[in-house]
């Protein structure tokens, strides 16, 4: 008898994308002289740096030459991939990671979506709240999280842990004990980035009760202060604890190129002492042939002099969006997070509007979209998110327009 995983009926359906559209597509349609200005977009807008292009280029050439043709890709990444990223991302950050630790995939939410397989359906896995929707969109695939609550927005069998101001956005250690534990730093939605102490204090705390942290730091080349550590490895004790993953579409504008990789490492284990590390290898193996070698030469090229000084000028472009905003929010009497160490400004709402309220504010007093925070978890109602990822010159006329609503 032909049956459907019957999990995917569970997935709450995708409201908030869906939403968004049809809100713009009806204004548009009743105000076609007005121009929209996104501020909600989740892509990058600036093209790839010069060193990828001509490594891609390159990559293209050996293709079309017999004695440089590549076919299949390892399993796990090229050599000359795997080493650069471990020399530069963990070598250089002093992280003791080797470079049979780290699989080569195209991208982040592959990963993020994929690596609850090797884990047993009974484990419970903890996420913060507001959250990306790919952890628990995946686990609910999986079986992995009980029956959708609509009334509370929530699974019944998800540890949630908000993450409002009155935390500083830093999940506290639930009252249950999670065996998986969803941590994205610096985070998207909330444009926040938690401290090394605080991070410290998470990976003993999932040492302490055999879980294990599965760390997004999609984010990372957007950290700008003293204190935020750029890789979890950087704190003693994580490599019994954590994976981490990592992604070139928001550092070095990959998103349409797709690139990204996991770390795991050879000393996580299970608690009948299963190495984690050949479970992802095996599943890589079965379920991946490797991402292309021409993004892997163009991945190569991100770590290069010239490649990194590219990098830091992308990120400082759309930096410079945030804090245009951030600035002109704040002016404008708005209290707002983020947008120091992420392209994220997470802003609460002026007299505790609802998420959408205020969304349906903005587009129709100045043809600006963003995006609602209650869209991300129940306890983003009364928050926002802008994203630093247009334009200067759209986002100089996004400022302008907020500057003119009143409050
Ligand atoms: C954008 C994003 C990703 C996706 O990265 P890709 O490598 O493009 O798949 C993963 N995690 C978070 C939190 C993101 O915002």
């Amino acid at each position: 008898m032909l049956k459907v995983n019957k999990n995917y009926l569970n997935l709450p359906g995708s409201y908030l994308f869906s939403t968004i559209a049809k809100k713009v597509a009806a204004y548009k349609e009743a105000n076609p002289d007005k121009v929209v200005i996104s501020l909600g977009i989740g892509d990058v807008t600036q093209p790839l740096s010069p060193s990828v292009i001509k490594a891609l280029h390159g990559a293209v050439d050996e293709m079309g030459d017999k004695e440089t043709f590549k076919g299949y890709a390892p399993d796990l990444g090229y050599e000359f991939l795997r080493t650069a990223i471990m020399e530069n991302d963990y070598k250089a950050r002093g992280c003791d990671i080797s470079a049979d630790e780290i699989f080569v995939s195209d991208g982040a939410k592959s990963d993020s979506g994929n690596i609850q397989e090797i884990f047993d359906v009974s484990c419970r896995i903890a996420v913060c709240d507001p959250v990306y929707p790919v952890y628990v969109d995946s686990n609910v695939m999986a079986g992995r999280t009980g029956l959708y609550n609509e009334s509370t927005g929530r699974f019944e069998n998800v540890i949630y842990m908000p993450c409002t101001a009155d935390n500083g956005f830093s999940p506290e250690f639930p009252g249950e004990t999670p065996d998986l534990i969803y941590i994205c730093s610096p985070n998207n939605p909330t444009g926040t980035a938690m401290g090394k102490d605080k991070l410290q204090e998470w990976v003993d705390y999932a040492n302490n009760n055999h879980s294990v942290i599965i760390y997004d730091a999609a984010y990372e080349a957007y950290i700008s202060e003293e204190g935020v550590p750029h890789s979890i490895y950087e704190c003693d004790g994580a490599r019994t604890c954590a994976i981490e993953i990592r992604s070139f579409s928001k550092n070095a504008g990959f998103t349409g190129v797709r690139l990204g990789f996991t770390v795991v490492p050879k000393d996580l284990k299970d608690s009948e002492g299963t190495a984690l590390h050949g479970l992802w290898a095996r599943r890589h193996g079965t379920k991946f042939n490797g991402a292309p070698y021409i993004q892997q030469k163009a991945g190569a090229a991100v770590y290069s002099p010239e490649g990194k000084a590219e990098i830091r000028a992308l990120v400082s472009y759309y930096m410079e969006n945030a804090k245009t905003i951030k600035d002109a929010l704040a002016d404008a009497g708005y209290t707002v997070y983020g947008g120091v160490n992420a392209p994220y400004i997470w802003l609460k709402t002026p007299d505790g509007m609802k998420s959408w309220d205020f969304f349906d504010r903005l587009l129709n007093d100045a043809a600006l979209v963003g995006t609602p925070g209650s869209g991300f978890g129940p306890s983003g109602e009364g928050y926002f998110r802008l994203t630093a990822f247009g334009t200067h010159e759209n986002t100089a006329e996004a400022v302008k327009r907020i500057k003119e609503i009143s409050l």
